[in-house]
């Protein structure tokens, strides 16, 4: 069947321009005017855009003996809600088990139950030896990117030793490694200097971490891919002290690539000081921060320090699982629900107000991060790619609220916010999802999507 989506403004990363898109079966055949198809949708008034990429989410995720609450039935749902149409999950490596254990665990969560398509990263929390050497089959079954995490010690963390190997593998393996930066070290020290003298509301989850634990991890991290000769990514980048770092590696010409995410540019550290445990609903890792350093990453992204906006969702209710942090801050899960509203907020929030054009907006949450991580078929709108795609009503008006949200949790922290601009239709390979305030989709429409090994731009591969 053709489809025709007639009379919008299509933006891409590069463009801007008034055209007709035609889509048969599940792909972009034509972009231009002209066209005739079996069923028409009128986009007049709308924006047409890519549908957007997340590549770091954490559906179903086992954190501090609970787990995330959106499945990949309702995470997903909800990011089809918001104009998500990808996304590329956390396969999270148990210490003691393998990276296949954790990959087949991934797949039984996601088949049959996502309404858009998605991949994987791995994160790898036990870098030994055997688990080293099952990178490369990872890479064979399209998961061409891999995490480790600085901080969170004791748990996911892993030591400098074990992040250079993750690293070395990748020069003979290809794929990117992303890395979470905050030292895990330092964040214990400071935890229990703050519970030990009595302060333990959620506020001081941000003050033991403060930005000179993520710049120094930002530091250290990508002089381990220099001396490795690797590209890295920087995820969840929140402050100055992080940019600072990004900026002087690319300055130097190396190929380090970093992502901010919605909840850094849009909240700050004040949330968390909200009345009661109220603040416990903004407890993410690493921190919110001082309204400050939403400047310094605004002008990241503009002048590409920074390529993309995420979301790091990961909610947790409020009820019965923040509330585990009753009395003590280091027990408050950390992640926040961030998944369904991150078009319309930036949207409004930087497209409106001047701080990004619509074509970057594109650029960084759909394009770039395809590219990045290998989706080869996602992040435009032209022949021969998938037929991915938002019918954005700028003039819509929505309320953002918990009673309304898509998303399987008790609260939202975006809560009362009003925005102008809300996806009306979504397709995702030409089949749509979502519809004037409905997502339409059934579970297992989303498909695993095998990615392609990333090679830096205008650079040759690194011989291992
Ligand atoms: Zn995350």
């Amino acid at each position: 069947m053709t489809r025709l989506i007639r009379g919008g403004r299509v933006v891409t990363a590069a463009d801007a321009f008034d055209a007709d898109v035609l889509i048969d079966g599940e792909s972009v055949v034509a972009v231009g005017s002209g066209l005739e198809a079996d069923d028409v949708i009128d986009a007049s008034g709308c924006l047409v855009l890519p549908g957007l990429i997340d590549n770091h989410t954490h559906l179903s995720m086992p954190f501090g003996g609970t787990w995330s609450c959106d499945d990949y039935d309702t995470g997903t749902a909800a990011a089809a809600a918001g104009g998500t149409t990808c996304i590329v999950d956390f396969c999270i490596q148990y210490v003691g088990g393998t990276l296949a254990d954790a990959l087949e665990e991934w797949h039984g969560r996601a088949d049959g139950a996502a309404h858009i398509d998605y991949g994987f990263h791995v994160a790898i929390t036990d870098a030994r030896p055997e688990v080293v050497a099952e990178m490369e089959r990872c890479v064979a079954e399209g998961v061409s990117s891999f995490k480790v995490f600085m901080a969170y010690k004791g748990a996911l963390m892993v030591d400098d030793e074990q992040f250079l190997a993750v690293l070395e593998q990748t020069g003979r393996t290809g794929g990117l490694v992303m890395v979470h930066c905050e030292n895990g070290d330092a964040v214990v020290r400071y935890q229990k200097e703050a519970m030990e003298a009595g302060n333990t509301d959620p506020r001081f989850h941000a003050w033991s971490r403060p930005p000179e634990v993520e710049g120094e991890a930002t530091g250290r991290a990508i002089r381990l891919a220099e001396w490795t000769k690797r590209p890295l990514f920087v995820v969840h980048v929140t402050c100055e002290d992080a940019v600072v770092e990004i900026q002087a590696a690319r300055d130097r010409g190396l190929p380090i690539y970093g992502e901010t995410c919605l909840q850094y540019l849009f909240l700050t550290v004040d949330e968390l000081a909200r009345p009661g445990f109220e603040g416990a609903k903004f407890v993410c890792s690493p921190p919110l921060r001082e309204k400050r350093h939403q400047e310094v990453l605004y002008k990241a992204l503009r002048q590409g320090a920074l390529q993309g906006i995420s979301t790091d969702h990961c909610p947790f209710n409020y009820s019965g699982q923040k509330e585990l942090g009753l009395g003590d801050f280091t027990k408050i899960p950390n992640g926040l629900p961030a998944i369904e509203h991150r078009l319309s907020l930036l949207y409004d929030g930087a497209v409106r107000t001047g701080k990004l054009s619509e074509t970057e907006l594109v650029a960084l949450t759909s394009h770039g991060p395809a590219r990045i991580f290998g989706l080869d078929r996602k992040g435009t709108i032209a022949p021969g790619y998938d037929a991915d795609i938002v019918i954005f009503d700028p003039e819509r008006t929505q309320t953002i609220s918990a009673a309304t949200h898509h998303m399987n949790v008790d609260y939202d922290p975006f809560e009362g916010w009003e925005v102008r601009g809300a996806p009306r239709t979504v397709l995702c390979r030409g089949t749509t999802v979502f519809d004037d305030g409905e997502v339409v989709s059934k579970p297992g429409y989303g498909r695993y999507v095998k990615r392609s090994l990333f090679a830096p731009p205008g650079r040759q591969p690194v011989p291992a």
